[in-house]
C-alpha cells in the first residue's frame, strides 16, 4: 500500500463520522460493572445490537438514556460482547494506542523494570494495562507480543508502529496462538516477525542473571516472566541446599537456585527442549554441567514413585491444571496429588515452593491444598511467604481476573506423631 493510501486507510478506520456504534447496557448488572470499572461486558448485559456490528469493531457502551459511558471492541462470539478500552467516550487513534502502551511502559520504569540488572519484563498485561486483548513482553531489545481479540488485530498496525518508537527494538515479533483465539472468531495462530530480523540468541537478564529465550518455539511469548519475584526467594534460601525442580521449563528457577549457592539441581520436564534450554540457562550463568541434571519424564509419575532420595528445596510449578471452571474438581486433585507427592522427597529440614498459575484456583485453595497435602503425608510446616505475579504482570483491583498465579514458599517441617 502507498504511503497516501495508507493514510487514507488509517484516516478512514479512525475517523468515520467520529461515531462509532452504540451497544446499550440495560442490566443492572451491567452497568454496576462499569460504574467499578470492570473491563467485560457480557452479551447478556447488552442489548442485541439494531445494525450489524463486526467482529472486533469499535462500540461506544451507553446506558439506557444514551449517555456514552465507555468505548470498546465488540465480539459477537464470545460470551464477552464488549472489552472496555477507556471508560469514557474517545475516538480511538494511533496517538491513543501509542500513549497507552508509553504509560504502561512508564509504569514498568518505576517498578524499576527495563535498564540494569533486569531488562526482560512484561510491559503490557491486558485489561490490568487498559489495553484488552494485548501483551507485551520485552526481552533486551526484542519485543514479543500475543493479541487474542480481533479489536486488537484491527489495531496491529498501531500497536507495531508504537513499539517501534518507544522501544527502538532490533526485532519485534508477534506470537499471537492462545486457545482463546477461537472463540474470538480468530481461527489462524500468527507467529511471526514483523520489524527487524531474528536474532539467532535472545538474551536478557533478570535480577543480574542472564538467560536465553526462543520465542517462536517456546512456551507463550518463551519465557515466565511473572515468577521473577519467586524466583528471587528462590535464590536468598538456596544456598548449601540439592533442589528438586519439578516442571523446570527453560530451567530458570534452578539457575537461581544455583546462583544462591546451592549444591545440585534436578530439572524434571516432559519436554526435550525445554531441558536443552535449561542447560543452555545453566552454562550462560557459569553453572558447572555435572551440577544440573535432567529427567524428561512425566513430572506426575517421576514425583509420584517411592522416593529413593530427598531434597532440601523442592520446586513445584506446574502448567495452568484448572484452564475452565469445569476443570475444577479434576485440578484440586492433581494440585494435591503433586504436593502430597512431593512432601514424601522433602528432607528434614527441607523447603517447599508450591506454585498454581490457575485463575480458578485462589490462593485460599492453595493453601487449602497444601494444609491436606501436608497432613496426609504427615509434614507440618510454616508458611515463610505467600508469593504472587510480579509487579510487570500487575493485578488489577478493577479486574480479579488478571490475578492468576500464586505461590506458597514453606519451610521448618516437622513430623509429630498425628493421631
Ligand atoms: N517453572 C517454570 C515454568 C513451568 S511451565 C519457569 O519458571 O520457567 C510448565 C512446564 O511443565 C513446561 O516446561 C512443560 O513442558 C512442563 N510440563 C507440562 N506437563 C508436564 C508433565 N505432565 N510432566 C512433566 N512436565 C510437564
Amino acid at each position: 500500500m502507498g504511503e497516501k493510501a495508507l493514510v487514507i486507510s488509517l484516516k478512514l478506520r479512525y475517523s468515520v463520522g467520529m461515531t462509532y456504534p452504540i451497544m446499550t447496557v440495560e442490566s443492572e448488572a451491567g452497568l454496576r460493572s462499569i460504574a467499578f470499572r470492570h473491563p467485560w461486558i457480557f452479551s447478556k448485559q447488552v442489548k442485541k445490537p439494531s445494525r450489524d456490528i463486526a467482529n472486533g469493531d469499535i462500540v461506544w457502551v451507553a446506558d439506557p438514556n444514551g449517555a456514552i459511558l465507555a468505548t470498546g471492541t465488540f465480539s459477537p462470539h464470545s460470551m464477552i460482547s464488549v472489552r472496555i478500552l477507556a471508560f469514557e467516550k474517545v475516538t480511538l487513534s494511533p496517538e491513543w494506542v501509542r500513549d497507552m502502551i508509553a504509560r504502561a511502559q512508564h509504569r514498568r520504569e518505576r517498578l524499576g523494570y527495563g535498564f540494569g540488572d533486569t531488562t526482560g519484563y512484561r510491559v503490557v498485561f491486558g485489561e490490568a494495562d487498559g489495553l484488552a486483548g494485548l501483551v507485551v513482553d520485552r526481552y533486551g531489545d526484542v519485543i514479543v507480543f500475543q493479541m487474542s481479540t480481533a479489536g486488537m488485530v484491527n489495531m496491529r498496525h498501531d500497536v507495531l508502529a508504537a513499539l517501534e518508537s518507544i522501544f527502538s527494538p532490533t526485532a519485534i515479533i508477534e506470537k499471537s496462538e492462545m486457545n482463546v483465539r477461537g472463540e474470538e472468531g480468530l481461527a489462524e495462530d500468527i507467529v511471526t516477525c514483523h520489524v527487524g530480523t531474528l536474532p539467532e540468541r535472545i538474551l536478557f537478564r533478570e535480577n543480574g542473571a542472564t538467560f536465553m529465550v526462543d520465542p517462536i518455539h517456546g512456551q507463550k511469548t518463551g519465557f515466565f516472566l511473572d515468577q521473577k519475584d519467586l524466583r528471587a526467594l528462590i535464590r536468598r534460601y538456596a544456598k548449601g541446599r540439592s533442589v528438586l525442580n519439578v516442571f523446570s521449563y527453560s530451567g530458570a528457577a534452578s539457575v537461581m537456585a544455583m546462583l544462591g549457592g546451592a549444591t545440585r539441581v534436578v530439572n524434571v520436564d516432559s519436554s526435550e527442549q525445554a531441558l536443552a534450554w535449561s542447560r543452555e540457562n545453566a552454562a550462560l550463568n557459569g553453572v558447572a554441567a555435572d551440577a544440573v541434571m535432567c529427567e524428561k519424564a512425566d513430572a506426575f509419575q517421576w514425583i509420584g514413585r517411592e522416593p529413593d532420595t530427598t531434597f532440601d528445596m523442592i520446586i513445584l510449578d506446574p502448567p495452568a491444571l484448572i484452564k475452565g471452571r469445569r476443570d475444577l474438581e479434576a485440578g484440586r486433585k492433581a494440585y494435591h496429588f503433586l504436593n502430597r507427592a512431593a512432601l514424601r522427597w522433602l528432607a528434614d529440614d527441607g523447603i517447599l515452593i508450591t506454585s498454581s498459575c490457575s485463575h480458578y484456583l485462589t490462593e485460599e485453595d492453595l493453601n487449602t491444598t497444601l494444609r491436606r497435602a501436608s497432613l496426609q503425608s504427615k509434614v507440618m510446616l510454616d508458611v515463610w511467604h505467600a508469593v504472587r505475579q510480579s509487579p510487570d504482570h500487575p493485578i488489577s483491583l478493577y479486574f480479579p481476573e488478571s490475578a492468576y498465579l500464586k505461590s506458597i514458599v514453606a519451610g521448618n517441617p516437622t513430623r509429630p506423631p498425628l493421631y
